[in-house]
This record gives structure tokens, sequence and C-alpha cells, in this order.
């Protein structure tokens, strides 16, 4: 049976009041800000670099690209550093760059660099659809960056042209150099709907 609506009401009321008790007798272990009305501490942040990418997926953008953010209304590389290491005071100890295709961002590695220096964060990250990764891997692996999720949609390099509107040997530039280098990254690959774990190597860089 529905309740009334005066019922719901109250008892919406009453569940607020017991989430604040909880709250009161189980105080944040790092910071109120980042910790949820369920007192759930949350300690990941994900940073969108850049809105543009160099595919064109079906199913995210059209083929001619989409209408850019003007240059002034996106955060500069100082106020992306300065959240983020307000963040981390915080309690934040993970952080992801994410886009668009953040690689295609040009002071991408000297962002990873600056964040390696932040005390308390342990974890730095990117989802890249992996284009630019073996170019960059070097320099990203010596910045600090220590986990990589690249996105792949197939592994048939003509399903990859149909879905990314681009050349399907393209596709071979996501893998090129990653498997070959060690490091003590973890690498996740997601093809399609399904996320494989690559690797996670012991040695250092
Ligand atoms: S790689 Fe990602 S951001 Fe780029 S077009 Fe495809 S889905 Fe969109």
């Amino acid at each position: 049976m529905q309740p009334w609506p005066r019922e719901s009401s109250q008892s919406a009321t009453e569940e607020l009041s017991r989430r604040r008790q909880f709250l009161r007798e189980h105080p944040a272990p790092f910071s109120a800000f980042l910790t949820d009305s369920f007192g759930r501490p949350h300690s990941y942040l994900r940073i969108s670099l850049t809105e543009k990418c160099n595919l064109r997926c079906q199913y995210c953008m059209p083929e001619e690209g989409v209408p850019l953010t003007p240059k002034a209304d996106l955060l500069t590389t100082e106020e992306i550093l300065t959240l983020a290491r307000l963040f981390v005071k915080e309690g934040v100890d993970k952080i992801r760059l994410t886009g668009g295709e953040p690689l295609i961002r040009p002071d991408v590695v000297d962002i990873v660099a600056q964040l390696h220096q932040l005390e308390g964060l342990k974890t730095i990250g990117v989802t890249t659809n992996g284009i630019n990764l073996a170019r960059l891997l070097p320099q990203l692996q010596k910045a600090g960056l220590g986990a990589i999720n690249i996105s792949l949609d197939t592994l048939v390099p003509a399903k990859f042209e149909f879905i990314v509107r681009r050349k399907g040997d393209q596709m071979w530039l996501t893998m090129e150099s990653v498997p070959h280098r060690p490091c003590s990254w973890k690498l996740w690959l997601t093809l399609g709907k399904k996320a494989w774990f690559l690797f996670l190597s012991v040695s250092g860089p």
C-alpha cells in the first residue's frame, strides 16, 4: 500500500534525522566536505583536461566535432593544479585525468609531473583512447603516472574505422609500446563493454 504523502514526508524527515545523528556519532575520517550523507568518504577525483578528442566515435560526437567551449571558460593549468591541491588537502588520494581525450592536451605531462609533487596523492591515473599513448608513454611514466585505462571498442581494424571514423591501423597505436615496457602501473583495457586487467609489473621505471 502506498503511504499517504504526509506519512512519506514524515518518514523522509526521520530518515534525514537518523543520518544526521549517525554523522554526529561517526565523525568524518578525513573531511566533512568529502563525506556524503551516508557517511561514505570520497577520496577519488576525476578531472577532465579537455573536451577535444582525436577520434569521432559514432556514439559520442558528430564527424565534424562539437562546438568548443571558449578558452576563457576552461580551467587553466594553474586552476587545475589549485583545485587538485585543495581536494588532496581534504583527503583525495587518487586523481584520474579524463577528457575528451586527455593526452591531446599539450601540457598533460607537465600536469602529471606537478600532481606527482602533491603530498598525500597516492595514484595518478589516466583514461585514454590510447592513440597518443605510445608517443607519450616514457614521459608520462617519468612524470609519475601510475594507472592507465585504455578504452578500445574493438580489435578488428575495419570495425574500429567504422566506429571511430579514423583509419583502422591507428588502432594498433593504442597498444604499440605499452605491453613491452616494464613499469609499476596498473593497466586496464576496456574492450567494448568488458574491462580486462592486463598486467601489474613489479619493476619500477
Ligand atoms: S575516444 Fe572517447 S571522447 Fe573521443 S570520440 Fe570516442 S568516446 Fe568520445
